[in-house]
């Protein structure tokens, strides 16, 4: 088999059949059968007759499978399934490399330490759970800054054009969101790995399914493709401070100006909570309408999605260039003009 066919299958079979990945197929169904049990739960509650076209009508509205907007998402999903890899994939910053540096910085400053006298089962239970928070912390703090920094907000903004909501807007992402967004990651989570292996005197391993972390899967398979639907399932009380319903997100996507800039977890409400950015969404269905500047020429295209975005990014840094004093016209030094 040629390289690039091989290439291919082989971003294929971990996209979809890796059990942890984002997009496996399985996380998919469980989606899907959470999705039916809630609208059938919904129908009887009612007292509404459950017929299967209608909840198909529910579960694929038309106007959602139809919309350019879901176009758009695809096209992203397969630019982020088999290039991103390849256009990107040498910036980033290595995860082992700062997990290494932290746990020697902190062995220099505060001495070795020997082994925990702990069963294996627990010190690996602590990384997993550390190292899921700081990978929701990352995500947070990502996410906060693209939508604070104009000049971020540019390629983030790519994915709140989406103006329907499906699985696959969660892959409606710009290449330089994502380039950002993994070297967070790689400084939060190989911190709270180094930190983790110093604490218990040895590199801990987290549990994981396909490499990626146990409690994240978990989420994945629960409600992280729910959250790009329509489907208004939402936790509320505490349970809205701790996660992050598909309502929570589907608030983030909200044209509302009283929701901009909220709900910017990824599972967990937790961290928007502590840092005041969290919206609690209501039990009942909020009306909600979706997409950043809907009309915008070129919309759900390559050219509005893909390259627009680097020429508004860089109309925002002008200024900046401008204010700066060209060589032949700096000021001269006080000594020269006195
Ligand atoms: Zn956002
Ligand atoms: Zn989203």
């Amino acid at each position: 088999m040629s390289p690039g066919i091989s290439y291919f299958f082989g971003q294929l079979g971990k996209a979809f059949f890796a059990l942890g990945s984002h997009a496996s197929l399985l996380s998919l169904a469980a989606a899907f059968l959470i999705a039916v049990a809630f609208l059938t739960l919904r129908r009887y509650r009612k007292g509404r007759r459950i017929r299967i076209k209608a909840l198909l009508r529910a579960l694929f509205p038309r106007h959602v499978v139809t919309s350019k907007s879901s176009l758009a998402d695809l096209g992203y999903f397969y630019f982020n399934i088999f290039l991103f890899g390849l256009v990107f994939g040498w910036a980033l910053l290595s995860y082992e490399v700062v997990s290494h540096s932290v746990a020697q910085a902190l062995t220099a400053a505060f001495g070795p330490r020997p082994p925990a006298a702990l069963p294996a089962f627990v010190y690996r239970t602590a990384i997993t759970i550390l190292l899921f928070l700081a990978y929701e912390l990352g995500y947070w703090l990502n996410h906060y800054l693209s939508h604070r920094i104009p000049f971020l907000w540019e390629f983030h903004k790519v994915h709140h054009s989406a103006t329907v909501l499906t699985p696959l807007t969660n892959f409606r992402v710009h290449p330089v969101y994502m380039c950002i967004f993994l070297n967070i990651l790689a400084l939060f989570i190989g911190t709270a790995n180094g930190f983790g292996n110093y604490i218990f005197g040895q590199a801990a391993h987290q549990y994981a399914v396909s490499e990626n972390n146990i409690i994240l899967v978990f989420f994945i398979y629960l409600y992280v493709h729910l959250q790009h639907t329509q489907l208004w399932i939402s936790f509320t009380g505490w349970l809205g401070h701790l996660f992050m319903s598909p309502a929570h997100h589907q608030i983030h996507h909200s044209r509302n100006p009283a929701h901009f800039n909220k709900n910017l977890g990824s599972c967990l409400a937790l961290w928007d909570w502590i840092f005041g950015t969290l919206y609690v969404p209501a039990a009942e269905p909020e009306k909600l309408e979706f997409g950043v500047e809907p009309d915008r020429p070129n919309a759900h295209t390559i050219r509005g999605e893909l390259f627009a975005p680097f020429a508004r990014a860089a109309l925002l840094l002008k200024p900046l260039i401008d204010r700066r004093p060209q060589a032949g016209a700096l000021p001269a030094p006080e000594q020269e003009r006195a």
